[in-house]
C-alpha cells in the first residue's frame, strides 16, 4: 500500500498536492518538506498523511523532510486550518504566514551563527576619501559589544567596506556577547499593588487552570488595565508557561513594553513588523520550543507556534488594526478567542471602548463582562464639553476659546493635546476664482497639500507632485489651501505660542526610526508643550501632565455612509479624551463641532461608553448590521468599472439562496484607486454556518472561472471597512 501525503504550498492556490511518502520517511501534519514541483523544488507543509491515492496515477515522492518535528504544532495547525476556511483564504498561504521568512524559503530551523565584529586600531589609517569606511569604523567604535554583520548591513554599510577594514586590521572578528535567553523572570518586582476597584476586577478574572473562557475587561481610560494585566500574569502565569499579549501597534507605545519588562525582565519578548529576518527566526524558535516567554506582539503573533500558551490578553481590543486589510484578511482579535479555545486557556479582551461585537458577546453572556470604572491612583475622569464653532472665526481649525484654554493650560505649567483627523497641511487646494481643485490623476480623490516639503500627495496611492502657487486652470493666484491638516494646526500653534515647543505626531513626523521615542521623551519630561496629531495620539499613551485635550472637529463621523462610522467616532473621541488628566491634576476635553445638538455628541459628554454602546447596538439591530447578521464583501477591481461590476454580477447570481441578502454590486466609495476601478457586493446572512458553506462553494467555483486578465476579485469576511 502506497503511503501518501497531502501538501500545501505557499501560493494563492486553493488546491493541495499529493505526494508519495518514500519508505522509511515519517511525516506528520504541520511538517516542512521539500518536494519536486514542476521543474523545480518547492517547500511545502504537510496537511494530511492519510489521503487516499487516486488509482492509476503515479505520484512523485517527497524529496525530504526539513526536520523531524512539525514546524506547526497541533493547535497552531488547527487554528490556521480553521482560519483558512472561515476567511476563505487558501490554506497554503495561511499556514505559511505562521513561519518566519527564513523558514518559508527552506532555511534550516536553527539560528545561523552570525559573525560579530569590533573596531580596532586607529582610524587615521583609513584613506581620506573612504568616507563610508571611516563612518563604519566610527560607528563600530561606539558599539561596546561589537556588532553582527546583519546590523552593519542594516546600518547601510556594505560587505565590501567591512572587508576593506578587516584587511587593514581595523575591524576584527569577536565573540558574540553572552545571551540571557533563559526566559527567567529577572525582575526584582513583585506583583503591582492594586486599588480596591482593580482588586475586585482581578478577582473576577478566571484562572488559567479553569480552562477556556473569554472575558471582556471594560476599563475606562486610565483605570489601570495594564497594571491589572501585569498583576494577573504575575499571580497566575506558571513559571514554565507562555503568555501572549496582543497590542495594536508596538512602535507607538514603547512604554507598554517597558512596563512589562519592569515586572518580567527578559521573559518579555516582542514581535512586530520591524524585526529583521534573524530576529524573527530566533524569536520564532523560542516560541516553538516552548520557552516560558511573555510575547508582546501585533496581530500576526496570534498565529505563532506556541507550545505552552497559558493566557492571552488582547489590549485595546476595539482597535481596527487587529484586522488585516489585505491578502489573508483575518481578525487577530477573533483568532485570539479561537486560539484560547483550542489551547484551553483564558483570553482577556481589554478596552475603554469595547467593539460592539465584543460588547454584544458580553451582553449575551458568551464573554464575562468585568468593569473597572474608576481611574487609578489620584486621577479623576476628565470633564468633556462641546464647543459650537458655527460662525466662529477659526485659525488652523482652532477657535478663540480653544486657543485661550490652551494658553491657560500652558501658563499652569501643563501640557495640551490637539487632535486633528488628517495629516498634511490641508486636505484640498482650491482656486477661489474658478473653483478648480487638484485631484489625483490615478484616483477619485483630492490631493493633500504637504507644506513642509511643498508637495501635493494622494493619500490613497503613492502619487505626488510639486505644489504650485497658481491655479493650473486659470493661473489665478487665489489658489489656496482649504480645511485642516496637522501641519497647518501645528503652524498656527507655533506662531501663537512662540516659547513653547509644539510637537506634531502623525505618520509623516514619525517615519524615522527613533522619532516617536524622542517625542515621548519630550512629553514625559512633563514641561509645558502642545502635542498636535492624528489617531496616533489616541492609542494607549500615558501622559501624566496632559490636562487639556482639544478635538478640532468631530463632525466627520456623524454623517458618514459607513455603518461603523458612529462607533469609530465615539471610540476615537473617548480614547483621545482619555489622554487628559491621567496624573494628579484634573483633565478637561473640548470638542469643537458644528452640530452641538447632535444626540451622539451630547451623549459623549457624559462619557458613559456602555450606554452609548447600547444605543449604537440598537441602531445596528434596527438596520440588521453586524453583529446582528454576518457580513461578507466581495470586491472586484479592473481597468474599467464595467468589468468589475460584471464580475460581481456573476458572483451575485451564485448567492441567490434563501437566508442571504445581497446589496449591490455598487462602485466602492473611492471608485477609482491607483487606476483600478473598484466595486463591491455585500452579503448579509442570519446564519453564519450557512453563509460560510455558500462562500466556500462560491470561492471554489470562482477559482475555476476564466476572468479577464486585468480583473482581480477578493473576499473579505467580517469586513472592517465597507
Ligand atoms: P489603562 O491601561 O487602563 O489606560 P494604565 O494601566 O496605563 O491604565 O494606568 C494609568 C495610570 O495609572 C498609569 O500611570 C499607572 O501607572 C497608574 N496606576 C495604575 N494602577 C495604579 C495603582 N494601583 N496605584 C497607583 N497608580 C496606578
Ligand atoms: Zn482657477
Ligand atoms: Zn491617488
Amino acid at each position: 500500500m502506497v503511503k501518501t501525503a497531502r501538501i500545501a504550498l505557499n501560493r494563492p492556490l486553493r488546491r493541495l498536492f499529493d505526494y508519495r511518502i518514500p519508505d522509511g520517511m515519517k511525516l506528520h501534519p504541520g511538517q516542512r518538506v521539500r518536494i519536486p514541483f514542476g521543474r523545480q523544488q518547492a517547500i511545502g507543509l504537510v496537511t494530511d498523511t492519510n489521503s487516499t491515492p487516486v488509482p492509476g496515477i503515479t505520484l512523485k515522492p517527497v524529496s525530504s523532510a526539513l526536520e523531524e518535528w512539525p514546524a506547526l504544532p497541533e493547535e497552531t495547525f488547527k487554528l490556521l486550518s480553521w482560519a483558512s476556511s472561515y476567511y476563505q483564504h487558501p490554506l497554503g498561504e495561511c499556514l505559511f504566514t505562521a513561519l518566519p521568512p527564513a523558514l518559508r524559503r527552506g532555511r534550516p530551523a536553527h539560528e545561523k551563527h552570525e559573525q560579530w565584529w569590533k573596531a580596532a586600531g586607529d582610524a587615521s589609517q583609513i584613506p581620506a576619501n573612504a568616507k563610508k569606511q571611516q563612518a563604519l569604523h566610527d560607528w563600530l567604535s561606539g558599539e561596546d559589544n561589537g556588532a553582527p554583520t546583519s546590523n552593519i548591513l542594516n546600518k547601510g554599510f556594505s560587505r565590501a567596506q567591512l572587508k576593506s577594514l578587516t584587511e587593514r586590521g581595523l575591524v576584527l572578528e569577536c565573540a558574540p556577547p553572552e545571551q540571557t535567553t533563559t526566559g527567567q523572570d529577572h525582575s526584582e518586582h513583585g506583583a503591582p499593588k492594586l486599588s480596591s476597584a482593580q482588586a475586585r476586577a482581578a478577582s473576577e478574572l478566571p484562572l488559567p487552570e479553569d480552562g477556556f473562557s473569554a472575558s471582556l475587561l471594560y476599563g475606562i481610560t486610565g483605570s489601570g488595565k495594564t497594571e491589572l494585566y501585569l498583576y494577573y500574569l504575575k499571580q497566575n502565569l506558571a513559571p514554565q508557561k507562555q503568555a501572549l499579549v496582543l497590542v495594536p501597534e508596538i512602535n507607538l507605545t514603547p512604554q507598554t513594553v517597558a512596563r512589562f519588562r519592569r515586572y518580567f525582565g527578559s521573559r518579555v519578548v516582542v514581535w512586530h513588523s520591524a524585526l529583521n529576518d534573524g530576529e524573527r527566526l530566533s524569536t520564532w524558535l523560542r516560541i516553538r520550543n516552548g520557552d516560558p516567554i511573555i510575547l508582546i506582539g501585533t496581530r500576526s503573533s496570534v498565529l505563532l507556534p506556541f507550545t505552552g500558551l497559558q493566557t492571552i490578553i488582547v489590549d485595546e481590543e476595539h482597535d481596527s488594526s487587529y484586522k488585516q486589510g489585505e491578502g489573508f484578511r483575518y481578525s487577530g482579535r477573533d483568532l485570539a478567542v479561537y486560539r484560547a479555545h483550542l489551547n484551553h486557556c483564558p483570553v482577556i479582551l481589554g478596552s475603554a471602548t469595547p467593539s460592539l461585537e465584543s460588547y454584544q458577546n458580553a451582553s449575551q453572556g458568551k464573554y464575562n463582562l468585568i468593569k473597572l470604572e474608576q481611574r487609578a491612583g489620584k486621577a479623576t475622569s476628565p470633564t468633556v464639553s462641546l464647543l459650537d464653532i458655527r460662525s466662529r472665526p477659526l485659525e488652523g481649525g482652532l477657535s478663540r476659546p480653544a486657543l485661550d484654554s490652551i494658553k491657560q493650560t500652558l501658563q499652569n505649567g501643563e501640557q495640551a493635546l490637539v487632535f486633528v483627523n488628517r495629516r498634511g497641511f490641508a486636505p484640498v487646494m482650491m482656486c477661489f476664482d474658478c473653483g478648480h481643485t487638484l485631484e489625483c490623476p490615478r484616483c477619485d480623490s483630492r490631493l493633500t497639500y504637504h507644506r513642509r516639503d511643498r508637495a501635493m500627495r494622494c493619500h490613497h496611492c503613492d502619487y505626488q507632485t510639486a505644489a504650485t502657487d497658481h491655479c493650473p486652470e486659470c493661473h489665478s493666484d487665489a489658489f489656496k489651501p482649504v480645511g485642516q491638516g496637522t501641519e497647518r494646526t501645528e503652524e498656527v500653534l507655533s506662531a501663537t505660542f512662540t516659547d513653547t515647543p509644539v510637537v506634531r505626531v502623525d505618520r509623516d513626523s514619525t517615519q524615522r526610526k527613533g522619532s516617536i521615542q524622542k517625542i515621548l521623551d519630550q512629553v514625559n519630561s512633563g514641561t509645558p508643550c502642545v502635542l498636535v496629531g492624528t489617531q496616533m495620539l489616541a492609542k494607549g499613551h500615558d501622559f501624566p501632565n496632559v490636562t487639556l485635550v482639544v478635538v478640532v472637529n468631530a463632525d466627520g463621523g456623524l454623517f458618514s455612509v459607513d455603518f461603523r462610522a458612529p462607533e469609530q467616532l465615539v471610540q476615537t473621541v473617548l480614547q483621545v479624551s482619555g489622554r487628559a488628566g491621567r496624573g494628579e491634576k484634573a483633565g478637561q476635553v473640548i470638542i469643537q463641532t458644528c452640530h452641538s445638538d447632535h444626540p451622539l455628541l451630547k451623549a459623549l459628554c457624559h462619557g458613559k461608553y456602555l450606554e452609548l454602546a447600547d444605543q449604537l447596538l440598537n441602531e445596528r439591530r434596527a438596520g440588521q448590521f453586524p453583529p446582528f447578521r454576518s457580513m461578507t464583501i466581495f470586491r472586484a477591481e479592473a481597468s474599467t468599472m464595467e468589468k468589475s461590476l460584471q464580475a460581481l454580477d456573476t458572483i451575485k447570481a451564485m448567492t441567490q439562496v434563501p437566508g442571504i441578502e445581497t446589496w449591490g454590486p455598487l462602485p466602492a466609495l473611492i471608485a477609482r484607486r491607483a487606476e483600478k476601478h473598484r466595486a463591491q457586493l455585500i452579503l448579509n446572512a442570519n446564519n453564519r454556518k450557512l453563509l460560510n458553506a455558500l462562500l466556500s462553494k462560491i470561492c471554489n467555483e470562482l477559482d475555476q472561472k476564466k476572468w479577464p486578465s486585468d480583473l482581480r476579485w477578493m473576499i473579505d469576511v467580517d469586513p472592517q471597512e465597507t
